[in-house]
């Protein structure tokens, strides 16, 4: 197998038995980047001399014949909303685009510490809004499994790079299903861990009530590996929670027998694609087959999720991104007369049309007189969603759902249609505002496009939701596939 297929377990094996070194496992991923990223535009900026200086210290701690962690040595990549210490961390906006962050993010700095190799920053839609990586302020992303198709969004340079084999894993970021919807549409696993388990410290906030940072891997156990290292209390983040951290890896390799999964009938309404349909109702026949009890049930409020969560995060949107002003962080227009005409023209030239638009939409139901009718209407019916999900909680281990309606749609398809592309959302959104965690594996395939499945679970049943997964993963080969972009590989 070629090095860039194997998983963190296994690279970890051949880096302490001493068949590659840490120095040439980041250059072989390096030239995997130059020959593989001109066609798929995953990275915005290579680290290169960070990778490197990084593995080279790893080989010495190896020649010191010092044992090294699980992901000492292996080579990832950031979603470029995550602050990273004298390396420029642009959100994909021209409004960052000099940005150099004077500190890293916690979920940075814990990587970093368990001796990761940064190989570079990673394409995203710009401040994390979208759903197509379309919406970045320099380029877009393609999917590995059909370059004309959009990977998903917001962290689609995140799920491509994975896909493409130029990043072992890599961090995402999600507030209404950015980590899930790329992982489906590239056929990667990832996670949205519960709301308080990874801290924001350093993360560039988009809607702060939602936002959580998650694992983009190859496989399952791949992402209980990286979970592990990210978790945990942070007192930099008022929101982060303190828990007992769970060894995932204890969750894996378990059997499914007698475990309840609830199906939510919302979920498989209209505008669900009916290949898409198929592949969720023969994963469920899979997972039924390997002993658990699949029933269906219902989240009354689903059809709320939605207007609910755009007007909450475009609210918080519009609060969070009030600092860009031209004063205080990056981007600056010239020839201003005085400090209207500042912070008007700076905003203007440099925010994307997204962007301005859900900052007005924000400001709008943020305003005197609307904040009853939107804001406050919606944080309601915010809670008679988790209301949902703990009723059904009190039936079901996991809840399981398509990760997105469709597979990925063609770039350009949905760019010009903002309520279509938002609807692309529509299975993932209702999980952020409930908090819960989420993760989405490959489940099958229509016409050559990954499917993914979603998995939810009760507040920090993380670990459940990896039992799940991993049950079926390894009773299934569709993470062993590969985009025929990728040498060797097959479809
Ligand atoms: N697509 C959704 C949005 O645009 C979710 C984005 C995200 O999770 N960052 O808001």
């Amino acid at each position: 197998m070629e090095i860039t297929s194997q998983s963190i377990g296994e690279l970890h094996e051949l880096l302490v038995t001493k068949r590659i070194s840490a120095v040439e496992l980041a250059q072989t991923m390096l030239q995997r980047i130059k020959h593989i990223d001109p066609e798929v535009q995953a990275f915005l900026q290579v680290t290169e001399d960070v990778a490197l200086g990084r593995a080279a210290q790893v080989d010495e701690k190896i020649a010191r014949g010092e044992e090294i962690g699980a992901l000492e040595g292996i080579p990832m990549a950031l979603k470029d909303n995550l602050c990273t210490e004298g390396i420029r961390t642009t959100c994909s906006s021209k409004m960052l685009e000099n940005f150099v962050p004077p500190y890293s993010a916690t979920a940075v700095e814990k990587l970093k510490s368990a001796g990761a190799i940064l190989l570079g920053k990673l394409n995203m839609d710009e401040f994390a809004m979208g759903s197509s990586t379309e919406n970045s302020g320099f380029f877009a992303t393609h999917n590995p499994w059909d370059l004309e198709r959009v990977p998903g969004g917001s962290s689609g340079g995140s799920a491509a790079a994975v896909a493409a084999e130029e990043a072992v894993y890599t961090l995402g970021s999600d507030t209404g299903g950015s980590i899930r919807q790329p992982s489906s549409f590239c056929g990667v696993v990832g996670l949205k861990p519960t709301y308080g388990a990874v801290s924001r410290y350093g993360l560039i906030a988009y809607a702060s009530s939602l936002d959580q940072i998650g694992p983009i891997t190859k496989t399952v156990e791949d992402n209980a590996r990286v979970l592990r290292e990210i978790v945990g209390h942070d007192h930099r983040d008022s929101t982060s929670v303190p828990f007992e951290i769970p060894n995932y890896a204890e969750f894996l390799n378990k059997d499914i027998k007698g475990l309840r999964i609830g199906v939510p009938k919302e979920y498989f309404a209209k505008g669900l694609d009916e290949g898409v349909k198929t592949v969720l109702h023969e994963a469920l026949a899979t997972l039924e087959g390997l002993g658990a009890i699949v029933e269906e049930c219902s989240l009354p409020h689903t059809e709320y999720a939605m207007p609910a969560y755009y007007l909450i995060a475009t609210a918080e949107a519009s609060s969070n991104l009030a600092r860009y002003d031209g004063v205080r962080y990056g981007y600056r227009a010239e020839n201003t007369e005085d400090v209207l005409s500042l912070f008007k023209k700076t905003r203007s030239e440099a925010f994307g049309s997204e962007v301005k638009a859900r900052i007005m939409l924000g400001t709008y139901a943020l305003s005197a007189g609307y904040y009853d009718a939107y804001y406050l209407k919606a944080q309601k019916v915010r809670t008679l969603i988790q209301n949902d999900f703990n009723q059904a909680f009190d039936r079901f281990d996991v809840l399981l759902s398509p990760t997105a309606p469709t597979t990925a749609f063609k770039i350009g398809e949905k760019s010009g249609d903002p309520l279509t592309m938002y609807l692309s959302d529509v299975c993932t959104v209702p999980i952020n505002l409930a908090g819960i965690p989420s993760l989405s594996l490959p489940a099958g395939f229509v016409d050559g496009m990954p499917v993914g499945m979603q998995l939810m679970g009760r507040p920090f049943a993380e670990g459940t939701l990896y039992r799940v997964a991993h049950a079926f993963e390894q009773n299934t080969d569709f993470h062993t596939r590969k985009p025929s972009l990728i040498k060797g590989g097959a479809r």
